[in-house]
């Protein structure tokens, strides 16, 4: 219900200067041209505000969608944003039949501000639709993609209200064009001020750190005194921020919750040296404090209790949210069926592989381990090469009754999820998490 009623409380938010504009705005003899400017404008500007809304990862919204979808509509929204912003100078020099908007010089100081937040939107979308081609790292492109934003909707409100625009003299218009963007920079300021420090300040302590295989680490965290730790379901991720010695980055990122909710008063992750980031993560002390945001995701079996029968699909670290199900499946001494096809380079690569043999014997989940190696030495007997269709249905007897769970790098997601394309699985028994934002 939930994830219908947001989409329509959003829209009508973004429509909704238009409506009090075109109910109770004076008469215009301005041709449509002109009053489709203004209208991209209004919408675009409403969409830019409310972005801030979206980035800052409210767990009510979060919690029926999951990050990623919340993410691809800030993208998409982002461009549609940018298509009315860019429209809005064309269609007003259409309907005052010259274009001297656009080509001329001698402009007005607020002219240029709606230019300059318009070169802002757009800068905004290419750089981060082309961050990787351009060669950004992850943080740099953070910190200036929040410092544009904020510029850009402060660029954005001056220029319109410096406009001085008739409809902005509506009543209604006012507050609803203050009442939404203040609301976005409230949001904003929270997500980054507020609640960073209010984290810090509820700092979880590292209680473990283990080395799990030649490069993946795992980390112990656990609640302040006298506080339990935040409760979640097996699958799910959390924001971290570790605060280290000095030198060590102190960066936030995010990584599934491998422990599983049954146990202890702690939460754990493990995490494989790939990065700037996670290269250090081996040197994290026990005793450091950590800050966490928990819990994002919905990538867990709690959220289909239809599914009886599992394939979990797993390349390399991605074994990470599978293994906090698989725990508490265990823990639960659920008679599951549950099929692990868990792809690697070398043996030395397989993270949990003691773990997960116990739990072959236990019966709880009935599970049946597939390793697969692309780079196996002469001592391995298992399968080898990449997960592919021979793979996939050697072991995979009724593709009808199952639900598959993947965690794995592109290349691998995507050549299995076109076998169970080709094996006509449909979408809603294929769940997938995406280890990038
Ligand atoms: C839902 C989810 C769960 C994850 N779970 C695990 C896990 O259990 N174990 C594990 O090892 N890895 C996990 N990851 C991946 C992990 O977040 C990245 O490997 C890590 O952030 C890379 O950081 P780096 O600086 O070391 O690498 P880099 O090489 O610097 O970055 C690699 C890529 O990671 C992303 N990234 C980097 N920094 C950040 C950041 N601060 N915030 C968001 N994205 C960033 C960017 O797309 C970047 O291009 C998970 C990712 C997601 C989205």
């Amino acid at each position: 219900m939930a994830a219908i009623f947001y989409p329509i409380i959003y829209f009508l938010i973004v429509i909704s200067p238009l409506a009090v504009i075109l109910l109770t705005g004076p008469y215009t003899d301005h041709g449509m041209p002109y009053e489709l400017g203004k209208a991209f404008a209004f919408t675009g500007f409403i969409i830019i505000a409310l972005q801030f809304v979206l980035s800052s990862r409210r767990k009510w919204i979060e919690r029926h969608y999951g990050l990623d979808m919340i993410f691809s509509y800030h993208k998409a929204l982002a461009v549609l944003a940018g298509v009315l912003i860019l429209g809005h100078p064309v269609l007003l020099s259409l309907g005052l039949g010259n274009f001297q908007l656009l080509t001329s010089l001698s402009l007005p100081w607020y002219i240029w501000l709606g230019k300059a937040a318009l070169v802002l939107i757009l800068i905004q979308i290419i750089v981060s639709g082309f961050r990787i081609n351009l060669h950004l790292g992850f943080e740099k492109w953070r910190f200036s993609h929040n410092i544009i934003g904020g510029l850009l909707l402060v660029g954005a409100f001056t220029h319109a209200i410096a406009t001085s625009h008739s409809d902005l003299d509506i009543t209604a218009v006012q507050v609803l064009f203050t009442a939404i963007p203040v609301t976005g920079l409230f949001f904003y300021i929270h997500h980054k001020v507020i609640l960073p420090a209010r984290l810090k300040k509820n700092a979880y302590t590292i209680s473990a750190v283990q080395q799990q295989t030649h490069n993946v680490w795992t980390l112990e965290m656990r609640p302040p005194q006298g506080q339990k730790r935040y409760s979640y379901r097996p699958g799910q991720f959390h924001f971290i921020k570790l605060h280290r010695n000095k030198g060590l980055p102190e960066e936030e990122h995010h990584f599934t919750i491998s422990s599983t909710p049954t146990r202890s008063e702690t939460v754990i992750s493990t995490i494989k040296e790939s990065g700037d980031f996670t290269s250090t993560i081996g040197s994290t002390q026990k005793g450091d404090q950590v800050s966490i945001e928990a819990p994002f995701g919905r990538f867990s079996h709690l959220y289909h209790p239809e599914d009886k029968n599992f394939v979990f699909i797993a390349g390399g670290i991605g074994i990470t949210p599978l293994m906090s199900m698989l725990r508490y499946m265990r823990d639960k001494e659920t008679d599951y069926n549950v099929l692990l096809v868990y792809a690697n380079h070398t043996q030395k690569d397989i993270v949990f592989r003691q773990e997960l043999d116990e739990m072959t014997k236990k019966g709880h989940p009935k599970l049946e381990i597939i390793h697969v190696l692309d780079d196996p030495d002469e001592t391995w007997e298992g399968e080898t090469g990449f997960v592919d269709d021979q793979i996939v249905s050697k072991y995979v007897d009724n593709f009808d009754d199952k639900a598959f769970y993947l965690c794995c790098p592109p290349p691998m997601r995507k050549a299995v999820l076109k076998i169970l394309k080709e094996k006509s699985v449909p979408n809603d028994r294929i769940r997938v998490e995406i280890f990038s934002l």
